[in-house]
């Protein structure tokens, strides 16, 4: 019987596992891909504190490595199939036939990339279609390539983009990005990236490769060929927690309801990171909620 079970390896889940190792937990925590989540395809972290300019993989293997140094035992290569969280001994069952007992859970399964939902995006997904810049962007060196957003994402996926291809068309629906202004300011000054404002794609084309995308203007409802040969989404993520929405309560997106306390409404599960209720998802959020529920498990199993 475990005291903890930490279920994923992103920033909250490392950070998680840091805590509950200094505080002599008996604790195991499930990987089911390489430790670091989303930052991992990140080109560049700048709001770290303490780290400036620093890539997210290489943010993701430092952090990976202090867990390990403190807890390496408990890091399973494991994928949660489902989970029994009502009881006061919660089950999660993996992939390799595995039931793992424990007290407590403290959620860090994070979230993943949202779809466009248009034509033709299934047909050339990898073919064209990329969710992830840092990992794609070379096969598309001085290629025409779209990014379709307007976060965070959308701009340092353009920003790493216009290194490398000739040119960048950011697709956006509204006439203001959501991005941070230092990103915008880079944006704007950037000689190889255009913006659509008020734009949207209703279709993506090609033979076996990408061609082109249809480009629905929403302000005079018109439509036109925009030729690229790659397409880069960027609009938003979903958060996982599939797997645990039968028990713990979510909101309408889907993000499991908790405040900073990262207490769940089922007695000894946690939320923590992405895929938790917050107003602001950042790598410093994630490994606050990783500190902050480790705190409130020790509360929770003192009774
Ligand atoms: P996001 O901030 O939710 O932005 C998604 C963008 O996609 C928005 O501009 C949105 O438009 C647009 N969009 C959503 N659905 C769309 C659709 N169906 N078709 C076309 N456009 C659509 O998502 P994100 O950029 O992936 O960032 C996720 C979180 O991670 C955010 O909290 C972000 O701040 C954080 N993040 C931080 C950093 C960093 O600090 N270095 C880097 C990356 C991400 P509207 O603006 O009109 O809603």
């Amino acid at each position: 019987m475990y005291d903890l079970v930490i279920t994923g390896s992103g920033p909250a889940g490392l950070s998680a596992a840091i805590y509950a190792a200094r505080a002599g937990l008996k604790f195991i925590i499930l990987e089911e891909n390489l430790p670091g989540g989303q930052i991992i395809n990140t080109y560049e972290i700048d709001n770290y504190p303490g780290i400036p300019g620093i890539s997210g993989s290489n943010l993701a293997s430092r952090m990976e490595e202090h867990a390990r140094k403190l807890a390496g035992d408990s890091f399973v290569d494991d994928t949660v199939t489902s989970a029994v969280l009502n009881d006061s001994v919660k089950k999660i069952f993996t992939a390799s036939h595995r039931i793992y007992e424990t007290r407590t859970v403290i959620i860090a399964t994070g979230a993943t990339h949202r779809r466009l939902e248009v034509p033709g995006e299934d047909m050339f997904s990898g073919n064209g279609v990329s969710y992830c810049a840092t990992c794609d962007g070379a096969f598309f060196k001085e290629k025409d390539v779209a990014v379709v957003g307007g976060g965070n994402t959308a701009a340092m996926d353009a920003l790493y983009l216009s290194g490398l291809c000739k040119s960048v068309s950011i697709i956006h629906r509204r006439n203001v990005l959501r991005a941070d202004k230092v990103l915008q300011d880079k944006l704007f000054s950037a000689e190889n990236i255009k913006i659509y404002w008020n734009c949207r794609v209703d279709e993506i084309y090609g033979n076996e490769q990408v061609k082109g995308l249809k480009l629905r203007d929403l302000k005079n409802d018109t439509v036109s060929d925009l030729a690229v040969d790659g397409i880069f989404a960027a609009v938003g993520i979903t958060p996982a927690s599939a797997l645990f929405s039968a028990s713990v309560n979510t909101d309408k997106e889907g993000y499991i309801i908790a405040d900073e306390t990262c207490m769940t409404n089922v007695p000894g599960v946690f939320a923590a990171g992405d895929v938790r209720t917050k107003n602001l998802r950042q790598v410093v959020t994630a490994v606050s909620d990783g500190a902050n529920a480790v705190t409130s498990v020790r509360q929770y199993l003192l009774g």
